[in-house]
């Protein structure tokens, strides 16, 4: 079968490499410059480590099988997502755990924590939206230290007038444990994460720098097949709307110092501060040999056509309308398939991406 991949990022790689193997002639198009998507990373060699050129990327998984499977494409290393969060002039242990509860509350064992937690939980068995959600699951004053500023920045809208669900992510323990994740496994690839996307699309024919809909007849003509990994309004020519995103500006900076933060993330909680979060690069890779330091400060923003679609943004609304091209997408099936973070509109991380990228490939081998 000829099988045409719009989208060189994960997804796309994952579903070129399996199904090349399984016997397919696969051509991948890409409309930025590169390979690897939002994961692409680049060596810079005055700091002696790998950029994460579209903000910080952290491996992390429970699965057995996805982690060998990511194995096969690089080693990682042992890094583990430990955030910093600063607020005002403090420093905080994130995600919320018994150091955070000991620096905002003064309180030194779990059930110490606990009672103090619980004196300041606002009980509500269903709470309508992310505010109400924080306050009954942490109560209002962590929610103002760590949540409402950050989502207002992050979202470009208050936690009220938003759903939970971004937030149930975040672990929140009374052990002094301040990994950001739960999973089993975690860490960065020693080579980068744009290595492992060669690696994927090793002896697979791949075009950069081509928007398949500046052509797209003639694409849609030429293959038995179409995976589609772009965003799934602009597949459809926005026919009933745009759906929501938020997108992101990156400002970058090599510094003459060896160390800036002390971390590979810190975030910044106030309203007051624009950018969310400073990625000190170095410190991903594990190394802090040279005397110079790359940070790349983010700052999120408004999503409007042309604006690379970082995060789709879900809400009743929103998915609403992803529904209606989602049925749209049905009727195409299984000769056009929308897959990946943008194809599917979910706020999916790697690993999921590459879960569901094998289950396509083992549902549709021919
Ligand atoms: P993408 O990487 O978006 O790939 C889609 C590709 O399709 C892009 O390269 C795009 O240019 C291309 N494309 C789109 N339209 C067209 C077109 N018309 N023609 C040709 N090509 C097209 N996940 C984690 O597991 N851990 C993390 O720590 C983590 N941190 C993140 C931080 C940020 C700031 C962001 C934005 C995401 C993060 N993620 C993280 C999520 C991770 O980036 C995604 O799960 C993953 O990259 C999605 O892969 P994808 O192939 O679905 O999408
Ligand atoms: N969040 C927050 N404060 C933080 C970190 C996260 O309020 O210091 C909230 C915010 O709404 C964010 C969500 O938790 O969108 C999920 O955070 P995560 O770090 O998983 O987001 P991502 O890495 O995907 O940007």
């Amino acid at each position: 079968m000829r099988i045409l991949i719009v989208g060189a990022g994960l997804y796309g790689a994952v579903c070129a490499h399996e199904l090349s193997r399984a016997g397919h002639e696969c051509h991948v198009i890409e409309k930025r410059d590169h390979i690897g998507g939002n994961i692409y990373t680049r060596h810079d060699p005055d700091a002696g480590c790998h950029e994460h050129v579209y903000g910080a990327h952290i491996f992390h998984t429970s699965s057995q099988r996805i982690w060998d499977y990511m194995n096969r494409f690089a080693e990682f290393n042992h890094y583990v997502n430990r955030v910093k969060v600063t607020h005002g002039e403090a420093i905080y242990s994130f995600p919320i755990n018994l150091f955070t509860l000991y620096q905002v509350f003064g309180v030194r064992t779990p059930d110490e924590a606990r009672k103090r937690l619980a004196e300041d939980l606002v009980a509500n068995p269903s709470p309508a939206n992310m505010e109400e959600y924080c306050h009954a699951a942490i109560g209002p004053t962590l929610y103002k230290l760590f949540i409402e500023g950050y989502t207002q920045k992050q979202w470009g809208k208050h936690p009220r007038e938003m759903p939970a669900d971004a937030v149930k992510r975040l672990p929140v323990r009374l052990t002094f444990d301040d990994n950001y994740f739960n999973d089993r496994y975690q860490g960065i690839p020693v080579g980068g994460y744009t290595a492992i996307v060669e690696k994927m699309l090793d002896g697979v024919k791949v075009e950069t720098g081509i928007d398949f809909h500046a052509e797209r007849e003639t694409w849609l003509a030429g293959y038995d097949r179409i995976i589609y990994t772009g965003p799934i309004d602009a597949f459809f020519d926005y026919r009933h709307g745009v759906l929501e995103y938020r997108s992101l500006r990156f400002e970058k900076v090599l510094l003459d110092t060896a160390d800036f933060q002390g971390n590979a993330v810190v975030n910044y909680a106030e309203a007051s501060v624009p950018w969310t979060r400073i990625i000190e690069h170095k410190h991903f890779d594990l190394n802090l040999k040279e005397p110079k330091t790359l940070i790349t400060r983010e700052y999120p923003q408004a999503w409007s056509k042309g604006d690379i679609e970082y995060y789709p943004a879900r809400n009743p609304e929103s998915e609403a309308l992803f529904e209606r091209y989602r049925e749209e997408s049905e009727k195409l099936a299984p000769r056009v398939h929308f897959g990946g973070r943008l194809g599917e509109y979910r706020y999916y991380d790697m690993h999921q991406v590459v879960a569901a990228a094998l289950a396509f490939c083992e549902k549709h081998p021919s």
